[in-house]
């Protein structure tokens, strides 16, 4: 497994549109894996394959919360629906079918370290994905992997949680990035947040 770079908003690769997978072979594997390492390696809870160059409709999340030997565990801050999905969660070509209710939550992004804003997502969602085998299923979710994967989606149309609030706040911390860049280092705690 390696660890990948991690682009960063302005970036133009962000901005596209990712391809469809239609070969479903070992190199999409070692992607995922590298992925989920690369997600692991910067305290992330998701990463899209745009965020690490690759345009392809590839997502993982693990949204599962971590003990102090760093363990993920499942627990009773989770969604019901969504302790019952397996984590880490890969998905391939994935499209939200169903959307109900609406859940506000501070989100950030590893290509837009260290910006915290809050976002207005679907509450509980129905996705339609393949998985690494190529096998097409459905499965609903809520609570915090909801909003992850609706965060992560975005990244494959080439759009960031930074376009989904007011234009007056978008435009401060695109000129905040602008004029300063990023900061050196980030807050350990806000990092769990990151997708
Ligand atoms: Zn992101």
């Amino acid at each position: 497994m390696a660890i990948m770079e991690i682009l960063t908003y302005p970036n133009p690769r962000l901005r596209e549109v990712s391809a469809p997978v239609d070969v479903f072979d070992s190199k999409l594997k070692k992607l995922t894996e590298d992925m989920i390492e690369t997600m692991y390696d910067a305290h992330g809870i998701g990463l899209a394959a745009p965020q690490v160059g690759v345009l392809q409709r590839v997502v993982v999340i693990d949204t599962r919360p971590k003990n102090d030997e760093g363990r993920r565990y499942d627990n009773d801050e989770m969604g019901e629906l969504e302790k019952k999905v397996t984590q880490p969660l890969i998905l391939i070509n994935p499209r939200i079918v169903g959307g109900v209710g609406s859940t506000t939550f501070d989100e950030g992004c590893l290509s837009v370290p260290s910006f915290y804003e809050t976002v207005e997502r679907k509450e509980v969602i129905e996705v339609e994905t393949y998985d690494l085998s190529g096998k097409k299923y459905k499965f609903k979710t809520d609570g915090l992997l909801a909003i992850c994967i609706q965060h992560e989606l975005d990244h494959l149309e080439g759009k960031l949680f930074i376009d989904r609030i007011s234009f007056l706040k978008s435009k401060k911390i695109k000129n905040e990035i602008q004029k300063h860049g990023y900061p050196k280092k980030e807050k350990k705690e806000k990092a769990e947040v990151k997708k």
